[in-house]
């Protein structure tokens, strides 16, 4: 008689699903520390946590973030958003860079909700970058989102790869930008641009 019963398939979890505080209590080992000292206990789920938090911008979705934020408007000004916060992790060393940074464009037919500008940072921020990507993507997602006349971000970041590491001064920072459109094309649009984030 042919059984019914189900096959059961053990499945895997998927790679980025599996835990990581194991590692983390085999990288505390590999260190030199005792991972089994009570300072260290938690640790790993601690790492763990804080890992998942700040990469938690491969798992957002664009879409999600900005739906219901897209307004059409009579609006054709430039739209300037300056010193938007932001924290991300080098993809060269895992360490933090953070800074700030300056977005701005110029509406055609639509505008972004502007509390959702900072969100759309945070979700590539959230990621292991370089400066010069992050920087890329935000331009470029403003732009295939809303389809502005054109779109400038600047960013300027330390590096603690760079401060902790003696690579740099301490006080030096990178500044990177990303013009698109008219803010590429025209000068007069990048100059009222670069006049209204230098502004104190
Ligand atoms: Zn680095």
């Amino acid at each position: 008689m042919k059984s019914n019963k189900a096959v059961v398939k053990v499945m895997s979890p998927k790679r980025e699903d599996q835990p990581l505080a194991p590692l983390i209590e085999d990288l505390l080992g590999r260190l030199g520390e005792n991972p089994k000292r009570d300072g260290l206990l938690r640790t790993p789920h601690r790492v763990e946590g804080a890992l998942r938090f700040l990469t938690s911008g491969y798992r957002a979705d664009i879409r999600k973030v900005l739906n219901g934020a897209l307004y059409e408007v009579k609006y054709d000004e430039m739209v300037v958003v300056r010193d938007i916060e932001f924290f991300s992790l080098c993809e060269h060393h895992m360490l933090p860079f953070f800074g700030k940074m300056h977005i701005a464009y110029l509406p055609q037919k639509k505008v972004i909700g502007l509390s959702k500008i900072p969100r759309l940072v945070d979700v590539f921020a959230r990621r292991l970058q370089i400066q010069e990507r992050l920087t890329q993507q935000v331009a470029q997602t403003i732009q295939e989102t809303i389809n502005p006349l054109g779109v400038g971000v600047i960013c300027e970041a330390k590096h603690l790869c760079m401060m902790m590491r003696g690579v740099e001064k301490q006080h030096s920072g990178a500044m990177t930008s990303a013009m698109l459109g008219a803010f590429r094309d025209r000068k007069d649009t990048r100059d009222e641009f670069l006049a209204l984030v230098t502004r104190l």
